[in-house]
């Protein structure tokens, strides 16, 4: 079995609080949100980043950015939100299994901070 928490999650051995779920990806709330709404949308197939991400995950890829408004949506962001995708150590990833973070609800701020 994999080491892996959000294969473990998408195996249904660790519980999640479920957005969406098909056979592909599925959708489940952060469990440190951000904001009043944050939700992690991933593949099940275990994809560490989006470094590891060839020509044959480009279905896969768009599906997952095609959902995720139709998920915000649903979940009450009708005016915007915040896609987030880190990747790799130098992109703060901490979780390496490719996730598309998906905020909002509150007052989001810049994306990075000027100084
Ligand atoms: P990242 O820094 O982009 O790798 O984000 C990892 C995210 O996973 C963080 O926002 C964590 O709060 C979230 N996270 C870690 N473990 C869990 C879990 N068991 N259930 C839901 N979210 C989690
Ligand atoms: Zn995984």
């Amino acid at each position: 079995m994999s080491e892996c928490i959000f294969c473990k999650i998408a195996g249904g051995e660790i519980p999640c609080r479920k957005v969406y779920e098909d056979d592909d990806v599925l959708a489940f709330h952060d469990i440190n949100p951000v904001a009043p709404v944050h939700f992690m949308l991933v593949p099940k197939l275990h994809l560490p980043s989006l470094m590891d991400a060839g020509r044959q995950h480009e279905a896969l890829l768009g599906k997952m950015l095609l959902l995720a408004p139709r998920l915000a949506a649903e979940q009450g962001l009708d005016n915007g939100f915040r896609t987030v995708i880190n990747t790799g150590k130098g992109g703060g990833q901490e979780v390496f299994h490719l996730h598309i973070h998906i905020i909002g609800g509150g007052n989001i701020p810049p994306m990075v901070r000027r100084s």
